[in-house]
């Protein structure tokens, strides 16, 4: 869906351009973001991507990554930025709570916001918004937005194709999710045709991981899984004390819900983390088990279907105590 198309026509002039996303960015959220920057960079525009938190070390390539403010490093210039902008562009949120400390700027400021998203009941803040809960990545409607609504996809060099096919690629669990259609495919196919070399974004994604972070992976397997057999449930939870044993850093719990979810016969996955300001937790399902609702209703949060986040500000202990508590009001849909 497309909305306040008109004021594209803003591009047509040089822009104060801030391009934020949602706080601890994952691959799609940073790959759309540095691919719509070197897109608007190569048109002329002061473009700025400003985040509200560092962002997983197996990004620490994706082209521009080191042309990006982190607002705890550099209040007083990212604020001078919001401040200066006409336009800020919104990726990979339609809530700006999820922009967490940069909530209250976003919102002050006369800039034009427009927002490019693929999660469900988007908020309207946006004056210019391109939405498609279908879509398999943000990065794929940036695809759009270059080469369909600005009608320019000869400009997509391999530093845009890069970082584009980075945030599908990982938004997509490798193109396996069910969201993989076969447009996603020859979009990914005109990526890597723009010079998107797809072997080596999997090498530097997939195998870049430290010692540590492995091994946390097989202490989390063999002492933090718990499997609920009853409702086709399994979880992780992990400890503050278990984040600084294995030294870990954003980033390092990524996937690791998956595993839960692989198990035969779980349809529904979760993983609960103590990152002691509050609970954070992620939850992965199969079919129609709704993760947004579960997330909404009791965790204050959201996100897709199958794919969602929220938090808590009980202790990890309540907090995996709610989540067991509610599993009996989804048991129709758990066992089916
Ligand atoms: P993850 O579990 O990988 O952190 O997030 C999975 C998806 O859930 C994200 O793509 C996002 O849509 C959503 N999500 C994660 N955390 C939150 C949250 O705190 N609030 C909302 N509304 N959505 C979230
Ligand atoms: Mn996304």
């Amino acid at each position: 869906m497309l909305t306040g198309e008109k004021n594209l026509e803003l591009l047509a002039e040089p822009r104060n351009i801030v391009i934020t996303t949602h706080h601890k960015p994952d691959g799609d959220a940073l790959g759309s973001s540095l691919g719509i920057y070197h897109w608007l960079k190569a048109k002329g525009h002061r473009v700025e991507v400003v985040l509200s938190s560092d962002f997983p070390s197996f990004l620490d390539w994706l082209p521009g990554r080191e042309e990006v403010i982190i607002y705890p490093e550099a209040p007083a210039k990212a604020k001078d930025l919001f401040q200066q902008a006409d336009i800020i562009f919104c990726l990979d949120y339609s809530a700006l709570s999820r922009t967490n400390i940069l909530e209250p700027i976003i919102r002050d400021t006369k800039a034009q916001k427009w927002m490019i998203d693929h999660h469900l009941e988007p908020e309207s803040f946006s004056d210019l918004s391109l939405w498609d809960s279908k879509a398999a990545a943000t990065a794929q409607l940036v695809y759009t937005f270059i080469s369909q609504l600005c009608q320019d996809r000869s400009s997509i060099t391999p530093e845009i194709a890069t970082n584009l096919y980075t945030g599908i690629m990982t938004d997509t669990g490798s193109f396996r999710f069910r969201s993989t259609s076969s447009e996603v495919h020859r979009i990914i196919a005109d990526l890597i045709d723009a010079g998107a070399d797809n072997c080596s974004i999997h090498e530097q994604v997939f195998n870049s991981s430290t010692e540590s972070r492995l091994k946390f992976l097989g202490y989390s397997l063999l002492n933090r899984l718990e499997v609920i057999p009853e409702y086709n449930t399994a979880f992780f939870s992990l400890t503050k004390e278990d984040l600084i044993k294995f030294n870990v850093t954003t980033g390092d719990t990524e996937g690791l819900v998956n595993y839960a979810l692989s198990i035969k016969g779980i349809r529904l996955a979760a993983l609960f983390v103590d990152r002691t300001e509050l609970i954070k937790l992620s939850l992965r399902s199969t079919g129609d088990i709704p993760c947004n609702k579960i997330c909404r209703e009791h965790f204050n949060g959201g996100g897709h279907l199958n794919a969602s986040g929220g938090s808590s500000h009980e202790s990890l202990d309540n907090t995996v105590a709610l989540f067991k508590s509610i599993l009996p009001q989804y048991r129709e849909i758990l066992t089916k």
